[in-house]
């Protein structure tokens, strides 16, 4: 059976695809599907956009498809960015931007409290509509740690670890964070659903 990711953005295929790795399934991303029209994602929860996302991408594709939504949330600017982590600093922002912007909002700021959140969904062209969430607690750095990983990595220390996710390698990243324990929650998930289709 295939398995579509509903995203364009290979950073995050990169890091689904090692979640998923042992499942008995064809991964296929969004990128293999250029006249898949891109989706707009213009829910105000990170659920409302990767239900979204996962059901306009199975409705084209007819193919059993995930998709994800995060947000970062930082106590001291009242759950911002929330949802709207990706556009932070403006339309066609760079991540760099995003991560400049953040640091000089939280400049004077003592506390740094904030959280990663995902939501995975899963939408088949049968009806099922499924959806998990990994949370992640950490601190706003005052300045960048590390060159891994993507977004506000770099500035995103985990309370677990003491380090930025920049600092950690892939596999480290995996073990602690929003995105893994999201998906990995959904693994059973699939693995029923495949079940009851074979
Ligand atoms: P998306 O809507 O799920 O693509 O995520 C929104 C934004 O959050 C992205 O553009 C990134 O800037 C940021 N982001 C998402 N996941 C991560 C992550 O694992 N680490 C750091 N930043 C992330």
């Amino acid at each position: 059976m295939k398995l579509l990711l509903a995203t364009r953005n290979e950073d995050k295929v990169i890091e689904i695809k090692e979640i998923l790795k042992d499942l008995d399934v064809e991964i296929v991303s969004a990128s293999q599907f250029p006249n898949m029209p891109d989706v707009i994602e213009d829910k105000n929860t990170i659920k409302g956009n990767s239900i979204k996302k996962a059901t306009e991408c199975a409705d084209f594709s007819k193919l059993l498809t995930i998709a994800d939504d995060t947000g970062l949330f930082v106590d001291a600017l009242d759950g911002k960015p929330g949802v709207y982590a990706a556009r932070f600093a403006g339309e066609n922002c760079s991540y760099k931007d995003n991560r400049v912007k953040m640091l000089k909002e939280m400049k004077t700021i003592p506390n740094r409290n904030a959280q990663f959140r995902t939501v995975c969904a899963l939408v088949s062209p049968d009806g099922l509509i499924a959806t998990t969430e990994g949370i992640v607690e950490g601190k706003i750095t005052k300045e960048e740690f590390g060159n891994n990983g993507f977004g506000y990595d770099a500035i995103f220390k985990a309370d677990e670890t003491g380090r930025t996710f920049g600092e950690m390698t892939q596999t480290e990243k995996e073990t602690i964070s929003h995105r893994s324990k999201a998906f990995n929650k959904m693994i059973p998930i699939i693995i029923k659903y495949i079940k009851n289709k074979g």
